[in-house]
């Protein structure tokens, strides 16, 4: 009836509000999380399957909010490419990230690639390609040691996506595409496009011995890799099954928990010098 439905729509409206509210605490709280450093990089370690090295890491974001604990990146990530708050942000990870893989490099740990995500914002920006080559420049890493994560999503203005990745490529940077199979690729642009690597998403790879579709994918998505001469690596490997069924399509490289979680500079420090005494 007419009073029922007034009423749910009163505690939908209750909820909606607490949302907003929820949101714009949230948002207040990001603005001053830089300045009071409450944001750290955890590094997770992607390895070569043939081999089992240590080839890489990718820097993901936390934030330890000093009443709300740890967020995850899911819960405030979404909110700062709304407010575009992703940007200086992102460039803080940028440059966190390459200081970081310039210090292991000047401490003698081996050379790997450091990889950082890009929100397709900051992808959008015009200046982009300056901007990288200067925090390069400032932090002394190398360019062939820095490699961008971008999504499908750029591939929606294609013009656009040529000319930047022409623009880092020629910075010397690496590019891959993230969470691949999720978007809306099309295959000519994959030939097209100068990137380096594709990171078959982690919802194929889950089930992959257990479910012949996503079986199939995987393989199918290594076996192109290889012929277009595209590095490819797979997210969320959580078994030695799934490592080994991996191997076995040739895929190169593979990260996930059953190699490390994401772990914090400290902690990455300590698979580098398991690695040396291997
Ligand atoms: P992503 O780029 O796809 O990163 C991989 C996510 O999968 C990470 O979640 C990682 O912790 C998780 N993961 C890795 N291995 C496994 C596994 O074996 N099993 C499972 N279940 N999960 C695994 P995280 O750190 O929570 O990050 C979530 C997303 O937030 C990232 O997904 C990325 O899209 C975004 N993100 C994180 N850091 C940044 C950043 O600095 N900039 C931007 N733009 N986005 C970021
Ligand atoms: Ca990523
Ligand atoms: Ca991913
Ligand atoms: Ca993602």
């Amino acid at each position: 009836n007419a009073k029922e439905s007034r009423n749910s729509w009163k505690r939908y409206e209750k909820k909606m509000n607490l949302k907003a509210k929820e949101k714009l605490l949230l948002e207040n709280d990001l603005r001053i999380a830089l300045e009071l450093d409450q944001f750290y990089l955890a590094y997770q370690p992607l390895v070569d399957l043939e081999h089992e090295h240590l080839v890489g890491a990718e820097a993901l974001l936390r934030w330890s909010h000093p009443e709300r604990g740890e967020i995850s990146p899911a819960d405030f990530i979404p909110l700062c490419e709304e407010n575009g708050f992703i940007l200086p942000l992102g460039e803080w990870v940028l440059r966190q990230a390459c200081m970081q893989m310039k210090m292991w490099q000047d401490q003698g740990f081996p050379p790997i690639v450091m990889s950082v995500n890009l929100s397709i914002r900051q992808f959008r920006q015009h200046d982009l390609s300056e901007r990288i080559g200067n925090v390069l420049k400032e932090t002394g890493l190398e360019p062939q040691w820095l490699e961008l994560e971008i999504t499908e999503s750029i591939m929606a203005d294609v013009a656009f996506a040529t000319s930047m990745l022409e623009k880092l490529k020629k910075i010397g940077v690496r590019i891959s595409i993230d969470d691949f199979g999720t978007g809306y690729s099309s295959l000519y642009y994959l030939k097209r496009f100068p990137i380096d690597k594709l990171k078959i998403d982690r919802s194929f790879v889950n089930d992959v011995l257990t479910d012949r579709n996503d079986a199939a994918i995987v393989s199918g998505i290594s076996a192109m890799a290889r012929n277009l001469n595209l590095k490819v690596t797979a997210e969320g490997v959580e078994s030695a099954g799934q490592a080994a069924f991996l191997k076995e399509q040739k895929c190169q490289e593979a990260q996930g928990y059953y190699y490390s979680r994401p772990v914090p500079a400290d902690r990455f420090e300590a698979l580098f010098e398991a690695e040396r005494n291997k």
